[in-house]
């Protein structure tokens, strides 16, 4: 299970929680920024409910996967020890890309002192070749490990392999590189790019995250589940509470019945694949991705069919809005609401004499 929440303007926010053993999402909860205390809380608030739903189904939480967040992370260790918290592995390695693109980003930037720029990035120019090599050991340190000293052990390996040193003596668990003979631009110990490297990978924070990986590793699915849900409701648009709720089960329903795809195959009966050139390597890099087989829509004929039957229930529009009111979630109170408590909102005639 993974649980994450994408903004919907800043005012919405959902989050959805995914069974990552069948690749399903079991639910989306969507939060007003004016039930919580400021968007921060969002997040923790997104959890709160998702788990509270979970518990009212039967369902029994014993993983859970999410993105580093500090109120999370806080609430799980203290109000609910008997749930596993994990990190999820993608966002990690996400957030220690841009940090590591920041080391050159904060060089580079102010054009001020330009001599001093320039001996600055070049003072950490040696990381340049590391970063994606870092960033592939983020995976293989979580897939790789059994526990989280492991982890641990496996990560700081980093700092001896980087300057040529294949065997950790200080180890424990990992005492040797288990890779073959390599030809690098190896790092000096000691060097300027060295000690900021050393200073970035072995933040406390870091450490942590690194020990909280998950084991899990298909969670990129959420990410698909988000780039579909910005087809269903864009977050270009402002939605209603209630209209953005039915786009995101619709985009449910899509994800669902189309998760378990398999990989499509030509006449001849041959697996089919595409090859892509990912972004984060600037196109240096190409990849196979499987394409996989057409996308089904069942869903919307069940839609269809049950839109039929509510409309052939409820004749009336006011009809038909008395049982939405029963049936649907009431929506928080907005901004405005809000400030008012309950009192009267300013008539309109009173706002415009105040402009003339
Ligand atoms: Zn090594």
């Amino acid at each position: 299970m993974q649980v994450d929440s994408p903004g919907h303007c800043g005012l919405l926010g959902a989050g959805s929680t995914l069974d990552v053993n069948r690749n399903v999402i079991l639910q989306n909860q969507i939060i007003k920024s004016t039930e919580v205390k400021n968007s921060n809380g969002m997040e923790l608030e997104s959890l709160k409910r998702q788990l509270a739903y979970l518990e009212e189904s039967n369902v029994e939480v014993k993983t859970l996967v999410t993105d580093r967040h500090t109120q999370v992370s806080a609430y799980m260790a203290q109000e609910r020890p008997n749930i596993k918290h994990t990190y999820d592995v993608w966002h990690l390695a996400k957030a220690a890309l841009q940090n590591l693109s920041n080391c050159f980003m904060s060089a580079s930037i102010g054009e001020k002192k330009r001599l001093l720029k320039i001996a600055k990035t070049k003072k950490f120019q040696a990381i340049k070749p590391w970063i994606v090599s870092i960033i592939n050991h983020i995976y293989w340190v979580t897939s790789s490990s059994k526990h989280e000293d492991e982890k641990e052990e496996k990560w700081l390996s980093l700092l001896n392999h980087i300057v040529n040193v294949h065997v950790h003596k200080d180890f424990e668990l990992f005492r040797v590189c288990t890779h073959e003979v390599l030809d690098r631009e190896w790092l000096k110990p000691g060097s300027a790019a060295y000690k900021k490297l050393e200073e970035n990978l072995t933040r406390p924070r870091l450490i942590t995250a690194i020990r909280k990986l998950s084991d899990y590793h298909q969670t990129s699915s959420l990410e698909a589940k988000h780039a579909l849900d910005n087809q269903f409701a864009t977050k270009k648009i402002y939605y209603p509470y209630h209209s953005l709720m039915a786009r995101l089960f619709c985009s449910n329903m899509h994800f669902n019945e189309n998760s378990q795809r398999k990989q499509a195959k030509t006449k001849e009966g041959e697996d089919r694949w595409v090859v892509i050139y990912p972004k984060a390597h600037k196109g240096g890099k190409s990849i196979a991705r499987k394409i996989k087989e057409e996308a089904t829509y069942k869903y919307i004929e069940a839609v269809q069919l049950e839109s039929l039957k509510l409309r052939a229930k409820y004749r009336t529009l006011k009809r038909a809005q008395k049982h939405a009111n029963h049936v649907l979630p009431k929506e928080p109170m907005s901004l405005v609401e809000k400030y008012l408590g309950g009192n009267q909102a300013e008539s309109k005639a009173s706002v415009v004499a105040r402009r003339v």
